[in-house]
């Protein structure tokens, strides 16, 4: 029997990169005669013409499907939706704007197919085009990340994977709201190949990352898979203890021996600036922890469906 393949499109404002990734995934089609297709454009909140760009192609080809968000909700919950609602044996989740290249989903079918691998994923080998600051960044926040938690996240690690049902299963089970995907795939395990390739640059249009949602991100993913800020914070705490132990021997000692001419105000202020800094920071980060739990307590939707090709 022929398997099915379901590819996923997250879709936020891209009505002219659509009609690009039409086409690269109609040739594409065409060289994966073996397995049924099924394409499903997750329409997240976008204000432009992305929706009405996806019903023109619903009408022209059956094999695609859609859903469309009552807002924007973010690409984490466009990809949730979309493996919610994928009915295929094999599952890949792939950007609009042709930044994963559609015709490596050909390389990847050939690995997953036998049976070996639960996942084909794919890697950036090279940050071409991308701001240097920003890479440079991105470099520091793996390394962090991976000394912080036991998940293990790859550099350059692309959502753009081949998925096998099983997989997308245990994905679909861990119903979070503070979705971070990097850390959900690699939570889940399974068997993975990675297969690499170098940076390309958007077709049209421009992404919809700036550095601050990139650093919120960051810290969503430091947050959502390590609990060692918090242990950090209680080491930070200690230590001063210690210090401030350590300082008022050696100040009655000090006034034993010489007496006490009084002076070092300066110092006082700034060690008390110093001290709250390091208090508010360890507050910081300890609510936002709670700010995480929650919002998980209110299990809220992760997204609000307006419309599918079904309406
Ligand atoms: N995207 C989305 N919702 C958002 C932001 C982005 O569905 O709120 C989609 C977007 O349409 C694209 C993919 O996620 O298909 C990747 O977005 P983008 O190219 O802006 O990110 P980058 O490639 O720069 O990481
Ligand atoms: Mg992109």
């Amino acid at each position: 029997m022929k398997k099915k393949l379901t590819v996923i499109v997250p879709c936020y404002n891209e009505e002219l990169a659509l009609p690009y990734f039409c086409n690269e995934i109609n040739k594409v089609s065409k060289k994966l005669s073996k397995v049924i297709l099924e394409v499903i454009f997750v329409d997240d909140g976008s204000t432009d013409k992305t929706l009405e760009v996806i019903k023109d192609m619903v009408k022209k080809d059956e094999r695609i499907r859609f859903i469309s968000f009552s807002r924007n909700f973010g690409k984490e919950a466009a990809m949730y939706a979309g493996l919610n609602y994928a009915t295929g044996d094999y599952i890949t989740i792939m950007d609009a704007d042709l930044q994963d290249p559609p015709e490596m989903l050909i390389e990847m079918y050939d690995n997953i197919k036998n049976g070996e691998y639960d996942c084909i994923g794919t890697r950036r080998i090279s940050r071409k085009g991308e701001p240097v600051i920003r890479s440079f960044f991105a470099k520091l926040f793996y390394k962090i990340i991976n000394k912080m938690s036991k998940t293990e996240m790859v550099d350059g690690a692309r959502d753009f994977r081949l998925m096998t049902r099983q997989m997308v299963n245990a994905i679909l089970s861990l119903k979070e709201y503070n979705r971070y995907s990097k850390g959900l795939f690699s939570y889940v395990g399974f068997k993975t190949k990675w297969l690499e390739y170098k940076n390309v640059e958007r077709v049209v249009g421009k992404s919809k990352w700036n550095f601050f949602k990139l650093f919120v991100y960051a810290i969503e993913g430091i947050v959502g898979f390590s609990t060692i800020p918090l242990i950090l914070s209680a080491i930070i705490g200690l230590f001063f203890c210690l210090l401030s132990f350590i300082m008022i021997i050696v100040i009655i000692i000090r006034t034993l021996i010489w007496s006490d001419p009084v002076s070092g105000w300066p110092s006082l202020v700034c060690i008390i600036l110093f001290v709250s800094g390091i208090q508010l920071f360890c507050i910081g980060i300890i609510g936002t922890y709670l700010s995480k739990i929650y919002l998980e307590t209110k299990n809220r939707p992760i997204y609000v469906i307006k419309e599918t090709e079904k309406d």
